[in-house]
């Protein structure tokens, strides 16, 4: 394999990985649109799990007040009854008391009552503002989903392909070439092959000798950056492929 054969293979790969780079990044990066999409359906869905749950504790209390008032009405009853039916200034006394003490817990929990329809209140409010998402918002989140879904299948379709060229390229090159790459990509990745700019090289923008431009132009050696060690070469030679 003569040392142009060998540096279009390597440009072949730098090429190949990067397009694979860049395909993986394409599938594991949902668009914008559908992120924003998922994200507002989340945060809804969150927010109405929320009131929901506290919709549902207030309840929960309301209904075991609702039964602990009313029997604190039943005893308030009972000494009612038990007052009007007092012999002694003793007896008076002590129904007064117990009186009293139902008064006062019977009005706490009224209280406590009225806070909670108060907050059921504005709590069923924001649950149906929230609401779930309209049809139509359906719709349009479920499209941006499916369109999401066939450009992956896409690009796990071309990321195959261009496993399959690997292959190739790898063969092509054989152990001592992919050798050789595999200690450049090891320290430079995820650029080891990069094309001449005019005068200089395109990954550090370092200026060329006059004679290394021309070394790297007629591609008989390999030639690398003085600055970064790259592989160079020349894209008047290597057209980049579409
Ligand atoms: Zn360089």
């Amino acid at each position: 394999m003569t040392a142009s054969d060998q540096l279009a293979g390597y440009i072949a790969l730098q090429r190949l990985l990067d397009r694979r780079s860049a395909l993986k990044k394409e599938r594991d990066t949902p668009p914008e649109a559908l992120a924003a999409l998922r994200t507002q359906f989340s945060e809804r869905h969150e927010k109405l799990e929320a009131a929901r749950a506290q919709r549902y504790a207030l309840q929960t209390e309301q209904a075991t007040l609702q039964g602990e008032a009313e029997a604190l009405r039943e005893e308030r009853e009972h000494f009612r009854k038990q007052k009007s039916q007092v012999t002694n200034m003793k007896q008076l006394s002590a129904v007064v008391s117990e009186l009293d003490h139902v008064e006062t817990q019977l009005k706490a929990k009224e209280e406590r009552l009225f806070e909670i329809m108060q907050t059921l209140e504005t709590t069923e409010g924001e649950i149906t503002r929230l609401g779930e998402e309209s049809p139509e918002e359906k719709a349009l989140r479920e499209q941006a989903e499916a369109a999401w879904n066939e450009l992956r299948a896409a690009s796990e379709v071309e990321l195959a392909d261009i496993e399959r060229e690997l292959r190739i390229v790898q063969r092509q090159l054989g152990e001592t070439g992919m050798n050789r790459f595999k200690k450049l990509w090891t320290s430079r990745k995820p650029t080891a092959v990069v094309p001449m700019e005019g005068n200089a090289c395109s990954a550090c923008h370092g200026d060329l000798r006059p004679s290394l431009v021309q070394l790297v132009r007629t591609a008989e050696e390999l030639q690398f950056c003085d600055h970064c060690r790259r592989l160079l070469y020349d894209p008047e030679q290597f057209h980049t492929n579409p």
